[in-house]
């Protein structure tokens, strides 16, 4: 009965889709998905978006670094991301007298092209079903650890298999908590150079201010290119490489959008978790992001101090600043959404419902009440370990020299024991020590640190303390300020010439001394807390992956008025909406597109986030549009339905043919709940209009090189 009940449940790819919710797996869009999205509005076929045989959109859709979408958009391997995804690039390209985030950059020629060390391009070759093969010799007995065991060798041997005698890449991904497994092959490409980027006074208008807000006047856009080796092929970089040549590239529509039509993006959507149960959603929204907020907000408060005392301190520290205060100001739209919409007791009702349908049927009972009674209890026995290993992650990740400390130890500790790549180790140590001394400011990270500290201390339970703490206690009488200043004072890490010296002279020796730093040893201490408890400990995350593998199958089969469709993992997905406003609160409702007009109604030469770019206004002033105003409007961004998340940052926003026509960058400020829990009245991506793009790339910037590229409708 039971095996009958999950053949049942997991045939989860026959759900019907809506539009508005839902991330889809490309592959599996024959499965009724097609149908709803044609019923929609979309004109092509399941084939034109994925297929193995033929180009298709798939093809034309890229990973952009690790964290980002980008698209492919002429025959010469042009690629369109977003402004903040290129960002870190074009900051890493500008000094502070040839500054291309003040002023842009433009490349008039290939040979004006910029290199991106180490950023990398992705291309999904293919997607294969690998469930049954993953789980091989997986017995119902086992345990949940045995059970990934067998799972990860399986795995192993799949990828294996899959990229043998190819340059391909390959990785399994887990979906619906281990019922099911699909394989993702990769052509990953490495020689990526800049081509274009407006001044973030028009890429990133509205700055942090506007960031997550609707309405937007961003032009958040940057041009890349992919070059190959001379068979098409992923090549190191090389003068010598050539453009590559996609299978498929889009075409731009400057049409125009109207309220109501059909779009679809598809990306890389990075992280949901639409099946959190009511106790976990409580704890995050109740303890875990309120804490990180407020370390966020200390983070930002220092480097703002810093940065706005010098430019060279300013541009070091825009990406991170960026960064930090992108996630600080989404997690506040998070807590307000999931009040808003009610979201725990949503999830209640969700679970009541549940144990309400399975007591009908006894055999159902028998399982499901364990199920959600240990779920009940895992929340509440854990609560303050989660707590404390959230905030230690989001602590140590914000400490830089900590971070430079231990991954020195690790990749000395490697050479110390490897003699014949000693030299190979060397070098990368003295990257590794170039690099953070190039990026870090000592006096923002020693103030950080011992702002973030303090917050730790104030909001964990003491259980959960570093070993470090009572050295804290009895040495510095309890002052973290006077341990952190002791432990930049004291340690070899902050002190570039003792650092390169240790390279140079490097002996296994050397490596006991690097240990024993004190920098060493604060991160040993406080990352053995973090590892300890969820979400690392292997035990409760599997222990968990177990109950939530139960729990959602459980909730297919009793409420089937519910979309399902697995959480975002950073694999291609496609989403599908339509072009709408939204009504964000009582009497304020929200048009679906803006206009050039609400830059020069925005500017405001006292906030940084509101100047416009002077020969932007001249253009605007004189409504010079070209031919992408029409009635003398120019059109600037617009929101639609499709479910978005982090990742798809730089997304194509197509239409019903396929046709690019827009840039996905970012979502509703009321709408940032939808990873949690998606309400269709009010969720909504935010895009820049492809027309805006063009209007930037033609009369801004007179890009005729790139414009030619492009095939536009
Ligand atoms: N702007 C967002 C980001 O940077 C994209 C999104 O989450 O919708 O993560």
């Amino acid at each position: 009965m039971i095996k009958y009940f999950f053949t049942l449940v997991f045939s989860w790819l026959s759900f019907y889709g809506f539009a508005g919710e839902g991330m889809w797996i490309p592959l599996l869009l024959e499965n009724r998905t097609i149908a709803d999205m044609q019923a929609a509005g979309l004109k092509l076929s399941a084939a034109d978006i994925y297929s193995i045989n033929q180009a298709c959109l798939k093809d034309a859709v890229v990973m952009f670094g690790k964290g980002c979408t980008g698209e492919l958009i002429s025959p010469g391997g042009l690629l369109i991301t977003n402004h903040h995804c290129g960002y870190g690039r074009i900051q890493a390209h500008s000094t502070v007298e040839k500054d291309y985030l003040t002023d842009g950059f433009w490349a008039y020629s290939r040979s004006e092209e910029l290199p991106n060390p180490g950023l990398t391009v992705s291309f999904l070759v293919r997607i294969e079903d690998v469930t049954e093969k993953a789980l091989q010799g997986v017995l119902p007995d086992m345990s949940e650890k045995q059970r990934n065991e067998v799972m990860k060798l399986n795995s192993a041997e799949i990828i294996s298999e899959a990229v043998k005698n190819t340059h391909y890449e390959a990785e399994i991904e887990s979906f619906f908590f281990g019922s099911d497994y699909f394989l993702f092959v990769y052509e990953v490409f490495k020689d990526i150079r800049l081509v274009g980027a407006p001044p973030s006074a028009i890429g990133k208008f509205g700055g942090d201010t506007d960031n997550w807000i609707w309405p937007r006047h961003t032009g958040d856009f940057s041009l890349f290119r992919i070059y190959a080796g001379k068979d098409n092929k992923p090549a190191p970089f090389d003068t010598a490489n050539v453009p590559y040549r996609p299978k498929k590239y889009l075409t731009l529509s400057a049409q125009g959008i109207h309220e109501g039509d059909f779009t679809m993006v598809l990306g890389y959507p990075a992280k949901t978790d639409e099946y959190l149960y009511s106790g976990g959603l409580k704890i995050v929204t109740g303890d875990i992001l309120p804490a990180k907020i407020k370390m966020r907000e200390e983070r930002l408060k220092i480097m703002q101090e810093e940065m706005s005392k010098s430019p060279a301190v300013k541009l070091q520290y825009a990406g991170k600043y960026q960064g930090a205060g992108n996630a600080w100001k989404k997690w506040i739209g998070i807590i307000d959404g999931v009040q808003r919409t009610d979201a725990v007791n949503k999830k209640i009702q969700q679970e009541l419902m549940l144990t309400d349908t399975a007591l009908s049927e006894p055999c159902r009972i028998k399982y499901f009440e364990p199920v959600l009674r240990r779920l009940d209890d895992f929340y509440a026995e854990n609560r303050v370990g989660i707590l404390a290993s959230d905030l230690g992650h989001e602590a140590l990740s914000s400490f830089e020299t900590a971070l430079f400390a231990s991954n020195f130890d690790n990749k000395a500790l490697m050479a110390a024991y490897d003699t014949c790549d000693r030299q190979v180790m060397k070098d990368q140590l003295r990257n590794m020590a170039d690099g953070f001394f190039k990026n870090v400011n000592l006096n923002i990270d020693r103030k950080t640190m011992a702002g973030i500290l303090r917050i730790y201390f104030e909001s964990v339970d003491p259980l959960y303390y570093p070993e470090i703490y009572p050295t804290i206690q009895d040495r510095f009488d309890g002052e973290v300020n006077a341990y952190v200043d002791w432990l930049f004072r004291k340690s070899i890490f902050t002190d570039p010439g003792k650092t390169y010296k240790i390279i140079d002279h490097f002996s296994p020796r050397a490596v006991k001394k690097l240990l024993s730093d004190p920098f060493s040893r604060f991160y040993q201490s406080f990352s053995d807390v973090v590892v300890s408890y969820y979400p690392v400990s292997d035990s409760l995350d599997l222990e968990l992956q177990r109950l939530y593998r139960d729990y959602v199958s459980g909730l297919m089969a009793t409420d089937t008025n519910r979309v399902y469709y697995p959480d975002a993992n950073f694999t291609m997905r496609i989403a599908y909406g339509k072009v709408e406003g939204y009504k964000a609160a009582d009497a304020i409702t929200y048009d679906y597109h803006t206009t050039a007009t609400g830059i020069l109604e925005k500017e405001d030469p006292e906030i940084a986030d509101y100047t416009v770019d002077e020969k932007l206004r001249l253009l605007l002033e004189h409504k010079d549009f070209g031919r992408y105003g029409p009635d003398a409007t120019l059109p600037v961004c617009f929101i639609a339905s499709n479910h978005t998340s982090g990742g798809n940052s730089g997304s194509p926003v197509l239409d019903k043919e396929g046709r690019l026509i827009g840039i996905n960058f970012d979502r509703n400020w009321e709408g940032t709940v939808s990873d949690y829990e998606y309400d269709p009245a009010v969720c909504r991506n935010i895009s820049l209009d492809i027309r805006y793009v063009l209007f930037i790339l033609e009369k801004y910037a007179g890009a005729f090189n790139i414009l030619q590229e492009l095939t536009i409708e």
